[in-house]
């Protein structure tokens, strides 16, 4: 260790107090010798430019985005990678010669968790992805590099699911749906939607769960969400929450910042270890 300042992270958001990111990036600086630091920055909405300003005005060299910004990350960053063009969202910024450079690692994260941490396999298999929000949106591109089958999206309010799907449409492998007209025969139902934050299910029909799907939800906690307890109580083949996906998608971010990935295994038995 030098005698040099540490190199400054952090994450921006409203609100961000609750936010896991600084123990996750605590962990993998440790793990992997980095000096840096890691803070929150609550931005009320507005202030979102103002608070990039003062950050850089620090020597701040990176920025995890989160909800209600990823749309603005996107419309501030210089250049963005293709993954962040098409989710129209960023939720990592780095600044390389000066300029803001933006990225979306949630898609990547998303399916790192699935096939990495949990085993499956997205390549031929059906999957669900229900929510148009901008999880959902940055979790498409990801999911079809998979290579599956099928995608189908559906939404609470279906236009969004279909300008979503028609954004993505890949010789047909994409398409949307209405919460009604869904079947079973899904190997993966991915709930993207934030219902469980209030303890809510997307009305979706109990049929499509079946011995065969696995389910999971982006969103975490310390119990079982809302959908992971309706999906297992309808006989899910197997369930999972998002603090995999959470751990992934800083990990690729912090591979962005420090061109190193940490070894994710012991910072997710971490995470979840705390949680509970
Ligand atoms: P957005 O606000 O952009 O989108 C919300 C989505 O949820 C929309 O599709 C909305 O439908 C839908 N929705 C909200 N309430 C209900 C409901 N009661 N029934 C059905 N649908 C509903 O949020 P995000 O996409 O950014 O985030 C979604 C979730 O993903 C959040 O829980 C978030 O915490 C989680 N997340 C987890 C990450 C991780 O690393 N684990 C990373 C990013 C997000 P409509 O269009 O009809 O309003």
């Amino acid at each position: 260790m030098t005698g040099d300042a540490p190199a400054l992270y952090g994450l921006i958001g409203h609100p961000v107090e609750h936010s896991r990111s600084p123990l996750i990036h605590r962990l993998f600086a440790e793990q992997t010798g980095q000096h840096m630091n890691y803070v929150l920055i609550d931005a009320v909405p507005g202030r979102f430019r103002a608070e990039i300003e003062d950050f850089r005005a620090r020597k701040g060299q990176g920025l995890n985005v989160t909800l209600p910004f990823k749309g603005d990350a996107f419309r501030f960053c210089a250049r963005s990678t293709q993954r962040a063009r098409q989710a129209r969202a960023v939720n990592t910024i780095a600044w390389k010669d000066g300029e803001a450079f933006g990225d979306n690692t949630d898609g990547a994260g998303l399916v790192r968790d699935l096939e990495g941490n949990l085993g499956l396999s997205l390549r031929g298999s059906r999957i669900l992805l229900i929510g148009a929000g901008g999880a959902a949106r940055g979790a498409v591109g990801a999911i079809i590099d998979a290579d599956p089958a099928e995608l189908i999206i559906a939404n609470r309010t279906p236009d969004r699911a279909a300008s979503l799907a028609e954004a993505f449409s890949s010789g047909g492998l994409v398409r949307a749906d209405t919460f009604e007209n869904l079947h079973g025969g899904f190997d993966l139902i991915i709930n993207a939607t934030s219902a469980s934050l209030s303890g809510q299910v997307p009305a979706v029909p109990a049929a499509i769960i079946s011995p065969r799907s696995f389910c999971y939800d982006m969103m975490y906690g310390k119990n079982p969400t809302a959908f992971l307890s309706w999906a297992s109580a309808h006989g899910a083949g197997g369930c999972a929450d998002g603090v995999g996906m959470l751990v992934e998608q800083a990990a690729e971010s912090f591979l962005l910042w420090r061109n190193l990935r940490p070894d994710t295994g012991p910072v997710l038995r971490e995470v979840r270890r705390r949680l509970s």
